[in-house]
């Protein structure tokens, strides 16, 4: 029986958290190609000798931020089903005019097409990573202005995230049952949306059941979190998944949101993720990631810290 307890108010997608090489490579992709701001520079609190980066839009809201471990010498990921296989940012109107000439100027190779009658542009990070983005006419996120990069094309925030996956008929029933609504299909491709989402509304299942399996490494998606306002609401999506048979971590305290974990039927690690408290709990919102954050439980280890991870050149 439906009820309002069994809502698990996700409002869209929280971040996305990748693998990579190469901590300054990563940094200046995401900062001076994308024009994201660094929001912070601290470590993998389940690893703390490996730096923890988020990239997003000037206060890193919800539905914009892409973090990354960077692991030095990890091994290449390979693509494949099982895995979060593109992610996808949202721009305005118009914007891959501006987009496209910049990343060929980069020597970064873009692709072009239309989902859903939306425009693309493909292109790789700097691990390949999948990456495009996406014209939307719909969402009404402030686009993040920086100086080389003007209003009418920086991105908004995440478009949404593509699963590759053999079947895709679990993890759909998944999604609906966090709320996602199936809003049509395009080619293999079927997309879920959050209807009173926070701009990064999508989901998208691309079926593709001759496809091996992914091979997680540089480059790959680790997770995909998804959002939801505060604990109180967090603990409710916990316990309605829970109930659902989902082996769900305890709720974890990660500074700037508290987490809980699971694994999609087709193995894709699910994180629900609090908007609150935010980056700003730790340092000035105009000095976000410039120093080095460490949670309280890794404040010890700082001198080891500042001497073992290779420093960021902004
Ligand atoms: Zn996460």
């Amino acid at each position: 029986m439906m009820n309002q307890a069994c809502d698990l108010e996700i409002r869209g997608l929280h971040h996305v958290t990748l693998l990579a090489s190469n901590a300054q490579a990563n940094s200046n992709f995401f900062t001076k190609v994308l024009g994201l701001r660094r929001v912070k520079k601290t470590v993998n609190f389940d690893a703390p000798d490996v730096y923890h980066l988020y990239y997003g839009n000037d206060v890193g809201s919800a539905g914009s931020v892409i973090t990354y471990f960077p692991f030095l010498n990890v091994a290449q990921g390979k693509a494949g089903t099982g895995e979060t296989g593109l992610t996808v940012f949202s721009v305005p109107t118009g914007a891959l005019e501006f987009w496209r000439p910049r990343l060929t100027a980069l020597s970064i190779e873009t692709s072009v097409d239309e989902l859903f009658g939306e425009k693309r542009l493909y292109f790789s990070g700097p691990d390949l990573e999948r990456l495009a983005l996406a014209e939307s006419e719909t969402d009404i996120r402030e686009p993040f202005e920086v100086a080389d990069i003007p209003y009418d094309a920086a991105i908004r925030g995440f478009h949404s995230a593509c699963l590759i996956l053999k079947n895709g008929a679990a993890t759909a029933s998944l999604l609906e049952l966090m709320g996602y609504k199936l809003t049509g299909h395009d080619g293999h491709v079927g997309r879920y949306t959050m209807l009173d989402g926070n701009g990064a509304n999508s989901v998208d299942i691309n079926v593709q059941p001759d496809l091996p399996k992914a091979v997680q490494g540089a480059g790959s998606v680790h997770h995909l979190a998804f959002a939801v306002e505060n604990k109180s609401v967090q603990l409710n999506a916990y316990q309605i998944l829970v109930d659902a048979n989902y082996q769900v971590t305890p709720v974890i305290n990660r500074d700037y949101f508290s987490a809980i974990y699971f694994r999609a039927p087709e193995g894709i690690l699910f994180e629900i993720a609090t908007n609150t408290p935010g980056f700003a709990i730790d340092e000035e919102p105009a000095h976000l990631g410039e120093m080095l954050k460490l949670p309280a439980q890794h404040e010890h280890l700082r001198s080891k810290l500042e001497k073992t991870l290779a420093p960021i050149i902004d």
